[in-house]
């Protein structure tokens, strides 16, 4: 079963896709905790996107749609993904239904974490000081939410289209939260 999370930055799309990882025994795949990683270890990949990330812009639909094909290539992927954040893009939207489809699947579900602006900046502010994210400052948390509402929110249409859309509200405890999640994958 593969499913995909979407949402602002700071909706909680990471805390819940752990949650749902855990519970239907999925790998869960970011393709920000990817991207970071590779920086980290200055990886040919990461010294192409560390400028863009820590910029807060989008890293290129083809790096992405690379990335995405390797994932799905692990015998781990077999049975399906919790995709975090993966999409962002149309481009990205059509590409990742043409490689489920050249697996036979196609995505089961997009939960959409729903979060005001007012929260997101409350939060981002909030794990700046915790996790000394180079992309949660200032500029860059307005690049990323700018990027999202541009390129991003029209992709939640996309899916609303083909009817795979289930909105999620994303405030309130991280378990209502997760059972929010659970009861919209129910049906
Ligand atoms: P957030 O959702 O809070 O912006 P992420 O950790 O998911 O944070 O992503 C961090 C950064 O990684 C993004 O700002 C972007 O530069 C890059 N990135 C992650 N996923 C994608 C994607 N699907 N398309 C383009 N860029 C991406």
């Amino acid at each position: 079963m593969d499913i995909l999370l979407m949402g602002p930055p700071g909706a909680g799309k990471g805390t819940q896709g752990a949650i749902l990882s855990e519970a239907r025994g999925l790998p869960k795949f970011a393709t920000g905790d990817l991207l970071r990683d590779a920086v980290k270890r200055k990886t040919p990949l990461g010294l192409k996107a560390k400028a863009v990330i820590e910029a807060g812009n989008l890293v290129s639909d083809d790096i992405i749609l690379g990335i995405v094909r390797e994932q799905l290539a692990k015998p781990e992927a077999a049975k399906g993904v919790i995709f975090d954040g993966v999409v962002r893009t149309i481009p990205q939207a059509e590409g990742v239904e043409r490689l489920l489809a050249e697996r036979g699947r196609r995505m089961e579900a997009v939960l959409f974490f729903d979060v005001t602006d007012e929260e997101i900046l409350a939060r981002l502010n909030k794990r700046r000081n915790i996790e000394q994210r180079a992309d949660d400052d200032p500029a860059a948390v307005a690049t990323r939410l700018k990027a999202y509402r541009q390129q991003t929110a029209p992709v939640l249409d996309w899916y609303e289209q083909r009817n795979l859309l289930r909105r999620i509200p994303a405030v309130g405890s991280v378990e209502e939260i997760a059972q929010r999640a659970r009861r919209a994958l129910e049906h």
